[in-house]
């Protein structure tokens, strides 16, 4: 029998960046397959009410979660592991061990990250790739940090790759360059091209999921943000709106 395995996107990741701060808002995806309703990377503390929110879009709430896959450790995937202190905690052997000792200047891996992990009941995954559930397999993508994976998934109708920052946005698959390679390059590059020929949906690490087909990106969801910044105290808020929605004639002519 075909594993019957859905994946919903809980929060797009945000291909975004500034001279001042990281912005660090990766996707988070729900895998519901048989027996098992598996988070996919936890995201950064400050998305927590709105993981909260997904979930209960969803009917769920963070004790449904039994299974949590962490793609690698660093903080903007982690930060919101102890909502699911029940849950089976999966990530790989060689981020577990690294991070014990990050590089001094590794500023994905926080020195704290094992102090997260301590008292969650932590799967280590080895290097090498395995299917652990049915229709969910592993995909070693090293190169972005020292030992991510990525998954997978056989869906109703087609093959889905959720490579977290292996692809860190659209624009490493029309690039072919990885953007975001910082712990070993070479490694980065042979996982880009790895996963981009693993499947025919992609699931980025800080970007929307796309379809991508003889060169062309089609995204299959869009964004609406909205920033504000209250610099002056007796004036207005500088803000703004950013969407990828395409414009109706009446917005485009205000
Ligand atoms: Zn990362």
């Amino acid at each position: 029998m075909e594993p019957n395995v859905k994946i919903d996107l809980l929060i797009p990741g945000l291909p975004a960046k500034t001279d001042h701060f990281l912005f660090g808002i990766c996707s988070l995806l729900l895998i519901r397959t048989a027996g098992r309703t598996i988070l996919f990377d936890t995201g950064p503390f400050r998305i927590r009410p709105f993981l909260i929110k997904a979930l209960e879009d969803l009917a769920l709430s963070p004790k449904d979660i039994d299974t949590v896959f962490l793609t690698h450790l660093h903080w903007d995937h982690v930060e919101n592991l102890d909502l699911f202190p029940d849950a089976e905690v999966l990530t790989p052997r060689s981020e577990f061990e690294y991070a014990a000792a990050p590089r001094p200047n590794d500023w994905g891996t926080p020195p704290y990250v094992r102090e997260i992990l301590r008292d969650m009941k932590v799967t280590l995954l080895p290097e090498q790739e395995q299917e652990i559930f049915p229709g969910v397999r592993t995909l070693l993508l090293p190169g972005h940090s020292i030992g991510l994976q990525g998954l997978v998934i056989d869906t109703a109708n087609e093959r889905a790759v959720l490579a977290s920052d292996a692809l860190w946005s659209a624009r490493d698959a029309t690039r072919a360059i990885p953007d975001v390679a910082f712990f070993d390059p070479a490694k980065a590059q042979t996982s880009l091209d790895k996963a981009l020929a693993a499947g025919d949906v992609f699931y980025p690490g800080h970007d929307r999921p796309f379809r991508f087909t003889n060169g062309i990106v089609q995204y299959l969801t869009q964004y609406r943000y909205e920033l504000s910044f209250p610099f002056q105290p007796l004036g207005q808020s500088f803000s703004l709106g950013i969407s990828t929605e395409r414009k109706t004639s009446a917005e485009s002519q205000r």
